[in-house]
């Protein structure tokens, strides 16, 4: 931990980190190191990682990237903040984000921006552009993020490391700040298969406080990942996997180098054993519409909880009620976090709604059939995680609707609610990262950390 935190220390000017907590972290390994000499042998006993600062936690400021929760700390920890300590992992801080969960470059942190390990002057992805960058730069063996559009995979790639959203409603989301409920969800991220199925096993699990949480008993995904297939053999450990290949995410405007690498590493899963199969999900390209109306239209509700009564900034000065709420949340909140805000509300405005939120909500549905309809062929979905690798710093920042457009593969995933990684694949353009993505059907997790193991 002392090793740790001298490096997270020295690695400042990544900007991964948000808070750095040594004297918190210190005790708690203090606290493992007890529970190693009295005999246990837990698998994270003594592990450090640190938490998107997206979950509440009680030790520990949280912030959400936004300047509206500078200073906020919550009374309590998050459940998957509560059960990693639990399990005896050692937090360092919390890590940077986007604001509130929203972006894909972290460039949308009121904070600072995260510079990504492989090149400094390109983004790290996003949101959970800290969680990916301090494990590729090796200042943590993992880290926890959060996925609603594609933040932990899309990260994941880009830094070169592997990251896992499990099936909506696996970890609970009680105590992580809510951006788009019907979508969020935790995961881990971390340099292998292996590992995130560890940290998985012990951040999932049944919570009566999300009453979206799955009520099925604890998994050992580690077993699962380990459990061979029938029919494998020690050189095809993937004998008899199907893997379904959408030709939507192959299409013309994929970047070379990232299709080439996809390629390769299917090439890999062959040699395993694995069958490749053409499947078709027709309706991928409605999924940027279809997210950009959901999510904003959650967002604008959730966020109305900061109004600078209950927590959080308020503005020092204001002539009564409504203008003190006019003018916290003009001072607190971002320029993106305001749009989507925005645009959140005339979608689920009278007259707007059928239009607009209603059709989206069709139309998810019909995502998540299409998935159905694939799956009939293959046991699990392939593809690229982006269209290209990690972009310049400043390259979108001033055009949202082309970084929407580069969420193309993530989404369609989150919208159906299904589990979706990223491996590490490979390098494109200027020796950058690529991640194949891997998505497989409801609680299917232990298949896809199988197949991205044998990968490994
Ligand atoms: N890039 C997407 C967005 O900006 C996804 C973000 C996420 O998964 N939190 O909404």
């Amino acid at each position: 931990t002392q090793a740790l935190l001298a490096r997270a220390t020295a690695a400042a000017d990544l900007g991964a980190f948000l808070h750095l907590d040594s004297e918190a972290a210190l005790a708690s390994a203090k606290a493992a190191d007890a529970r190693l000499v009295a005999g246990d042998s837990s698998a994270l006993l003594g592990v450090a990682l640190a938490h998107k600062d997206i979950f509440v936690t009680a030790d520990m400021p949280t912030t959400a990237g936004s300047k509206i929760l500078a200073d906020y700390r919550s009374p309590f920890d998050a459940t998957v903040v509560a059960r990693l300590k639990t399990a005896g992992a050692v937090s360092l801080g919390k890590l940077n984000c986007d604001e509130f969960a929203m972006g894909s470059a972290n460039e949308n942190s009121a904070y600072k921006p995260v510079a990504n390990p492989w090149d400094r002057q390109r983004v790290p992805g996003g949101s959970s552009g800290g969680s990916a960058a301090a494990v590729a730069a090796r200042l943590l063996p993992a880290s926890t993020g959060t996925d609603t559009g594609g933040s932990i995979r899309q990260p994941a790639s880009f830094c070169g490391i592997t990251g896992i959203k499990p099936t909506y409603g696996v970890c609970s989301r009680f105590g992580m700040i809510a951006f788009a409920s019907s979508l969020d969800q935790a995961g881990p991220m971390a340099r292998s298969a292996e590992d995130c199925a560890l940290l998985l096993s012990a951040m999932s699990g049944f919570d009566e406080r999300d009453a979206t949480s799955v009520q099925q008993p604890p998994q050992d995904f580690h077993a699962q990942m380990l459990a061979a297939r029938e029919g494998a053999t020690a050189a095809q450990p993937l004998k008899g996997l199907r893997i379904g290949l959408p030709r939507e995410f192959f299409p013309e405007a994929l970047s070379e180098d990232v299709h080439r690498a996809v390629r390769a590493s299917l090439a890999e899963l062959e040699k395993l054993g694995a069958t490749l199969v053409d499947v078709s999900l027709p309706r991928t390209e409605l999924a940027i519409p279809v997210y950009y109306i959901i999510a904003p239209a959650e967002a604008s509700s959730n966020l109305s909880r900061f109004d600078g009564v209950k927590f959080g900034h308020r503005a020092a000065q204001y002539q009564d009620l409504l203008d003190m709420y006019k003018k916290t949340r003009a001072e607190g909140f971002g320029a993106e976090v305001k749009r989507r805000i925005m645009i959140g509300t005339y979608v689920l405005s009278h007259g707007y709604y059928d239009a607009y939120y209603l059709q989206a909500q069709k139309l998810r549905r019909m995502i998540a059939d299409d998935f159905q309809q694939a799956f009939q062929h293959c046991d699990v979905i392939a593809g690229p995680v982006a269209p290209t690798v990690a972009w310049k710093a400043g390259e979108g920042a001033d055009d949202p609707v082309k970084a929407y457009l580069a969420d193309i593969f993530t989404l369609p995933a989150s919208l159906a609610g299904l589990p979706g990684m990223s491996v590490p694949a490979g390098f494109g353009e200027g020796g950058l990262p690529v991640g194949l993505q891997l998505i497989g059907n409801y609680f299917k997790e232990g298949q896809l950390l199988h197949a991205a193991h044998a990968l490994q």
